[in-house]
């Protein structure tokens, strides 16, 4: 089935308003709040077809629901957009049942700040290609509902280390220093809450993770509204797949956080430790990503934004020929410094 919502005043399709619990009309702009949206009505039906790709294989093929085109689909795509009519489709399937996330934090800023903070990012951008600003460049900003799991731990750590502590003890004569060593034997527990791990089957966790906070407080129940209008992938890696990093970077953090609660000792030596995840438990969200896909030179720039708080992640090209403009302002300006004061000196 494909899901589409529509206005209930000229028939257009609404898509999620950023910041708001509303949808917005994208022919009239009228906004309509999720709670007087008509979920079951506009429901239509759409059976994938199997179409071959290049190389033979059979993949499956959804056409959009206004205007019949081929949507660009892949394995987890859950809530696209129609790049001939601009229609927003929701694949239902992608996002019931047992792939239904139970949490979305939604989009805090529409594309137009989006592309706001791209442009203002670059800062004077004097040696930022001039492309990099133009609206062609700014028009494919995308927003992209990630999948995450969110893991949840409590940690009992059983430290054990020797302690030692200096005293002096003062003669008439001499000072002796005494160190006394101790025995550490300390349990501690820690809580962790909401631990994100992409899960996007392609998204590169290292960039995605500079992202981070994400205003988790902020959480809301998933409903369809949230992703109108924006693309949305379904996770391509399970939550038993990425928990055991997860559990590994969350232990190595237990252990250093009880470490430096020992704070009664000069020094601290660890001699082992113990990790018993009490509680574990793990969540299936979506949050929100601003993408631009910046191409310099035959050259992909991959840039990412939280949809929330605005960070980015990625890196320009600097301008090849502003970086030679420079280089010959400075030569003229040397060569004539040197031409003017040169015999002077
Ligand atoms: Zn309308
Ligand atoms: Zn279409």
């Amino acid at each position: 089935m494909i899901r589409t919502f529509k206005c209930p005043s000229c028939g257009g399709d609404l898509v999620y308003d950023p910041g708001s619990t509303q949808m917005k009309c994208i022919r009239c702009s009228r906004t309509t709040p999720f709670g007087e949206v008509d979920y079951e009505k506009d429901l239509l039906e759409a059976k994938p077809s199997e179409a071959s790709d290049n190389d033979g294989n059979g993949k499956e093929e959804y056409h959009c629901a206004n205007c019949g085109a081929v949507l660009d689909t892949d394995d987890y795509t859950a809530s696209t957009v129609c790049r001939y009519c601009g229609s927003p489709m929701l694949l239902e399937s992608r996002f019931s049942g047992d792939v239904k996330p139970s949490r979305i934090l939604p989009f805090g800023f529409d594309k137009k700040k989006a592309q706001d903070n791209f442009k203002n990012w670059t800062g004077t951008g004097f040696l930022t290609p001039a492309s990099f600003k133009t609206q062609a460049t700014m028009d494919k900003v995308t927003g992209v509902y990630v999948p995450y799991w969110l893991y949840n731990y409590t940690a009992d750590v059983n430290i054990k280390a020797i302690g030692t502590r200096t005293r002096i003890e003062r003669t008439q004569t001499e000072e002796i220093i005494h160190t006394d060593h101790f025995d550490i034997n300390r349990l501690t527990q820690t809580e962790y809450t909401n631990v994100p791990e992409n899960a996007h089957p392609d998204l590169p966790s290292d960039k995605l993770s500079v992202l981070e906070p994400y205003d988790f407080e902020n959480l809301t129940a998933f409903v369809e509204p949230y992703i109108a209008g924006f693309f949305a992938e379904k996770f391509g890696k399970t939550k038993e797949e990425l928990e055991p990093g997860v559990r590994k970077t969350v232990e190595a953090d237990a252990v250093q956080t009880a470490l430096s609660q020992i704070i009664e000792y000069e020094t601290v030596n660890p001699m082992g430790s113990r990790v018993d995840m009490v509680k574990a438990s793990s969540e299936y969200v979506m949050l929100p990503l601003w993408a631009l896909n910046f191409k310099y030179g035959g050259k992909n720039y991959p840039l990412f934004m939280n949809g929330r708080t605005g960070k980015i992640e990625g890196e320009l090209p600097v301008s090849r020929g502003k970086v030679l403009l420079v280089g010959l302002i400075a030569f003229i300006i040397v060569f004539l410094l040197t031409y003017l004061f040169g015999r002077v000196i």
